[in-house]
């Protein structure tokens, strides 16, 4: 079995849910007491948030290419970075270290395709539904259309994630105000919902709608359980 390397932190609760379905994952596969080999980094989220917010994300590159130094030092043999909104810097960490990466959207990009989905929505951190790292790669890559909320409901679904979801506050109205985006996205023709923030599933999972969800955090996770074991 390969070691897993992990940046994880960002934030610790969807952190917590990758190391639980990993280990599940490894023992659905292997069973009895087998459980992953896993070298984590995990980071204090509140300098993260606050280098985003001031847009620094040079910083935040360097910073999370010294991390994922330490894991490959350590003796992982791949990296999975535990959020969708550092993909931004994924480029500057996979230059830093010589262990491969296995990106999230490469990830659930793969499962769409594999599933026919040609046009998708994806919500995510306001980084990850506006900037182009994320959804460029999918449509570029993958030939996959991808549509975001309008701006007023951006602003909405990163404000849930950072005030409630990166605390591990659920609020029920939330997931209303969750529901009624995903729905709007289904009407302008998408066919399905990528839920690219790590911490999402925490608030919406599949029986809440009938639109097919994509989760990044168990799509990820379960990637990394076939790369450990592949
Ligand atoms: N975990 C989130 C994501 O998947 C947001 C936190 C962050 O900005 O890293 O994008």
């Amino acid at each position: 079995m390969k070691t897993i390397g992990m940046l994880g932190g960002m934030s610790w609760e969807s952190t917590t849910s990758y190391y639980q379905l990993i280990n599940a994952g490894i023992k659905a596969q292997l069973g009895g007491l087998h459980s992953a080999k896993i070298f984590m980094h995990s980071v204090d989220f509140h300098e993260f948030e606050q280098l985003m917010r001031h847009n620094d994300w040079d910083t935040t590159a360097r910073k999370l290419a010294a991390a994922a130094k330490c894991v490959e030092t350590a003796g992982a043999d791949f990296l999975i970075i535990c959020t969708n909104t550092m993909h931004k810097v994924a480029p500057q960490i996979e230059e830093a270290i010589s262990i491969p990466v296995l990106h999230i959207a490469d990830a659930t990009a793969q499962r769409l395709v594999g599933d026919g989905i040609e046009r998708v929505g994806l919500l995510g951190t306001r980084f990850t539904m506006s900037h182009n790292f994320y959804k460029g790669r999918i449509a570029q890559r993958y030939g996959i259309e991808v549509l975001v909320p309008d701006p007023h409901s951006q602003t909405i679904i990163d404000d849930i994630i950072f005030k409630e979801l990166c605390l591990g506050r659920i609020n029920p109205d939330s997931r209303r105000k969750y529901l009624d985006v995903i729905r709007q996205l289904q009407q302008d023709g998408a066919r399905a919902v990528i839920l690219g923030c790590t911490e999402i599933g925490l608030l919406v999972q599949p029986d809440d709608t009938a639109v097919p969800l994509y989760d990044t955090t168990q799509i990820h996770a379960a990637g990394a359980v076939e790369m450990a074991l592949g």
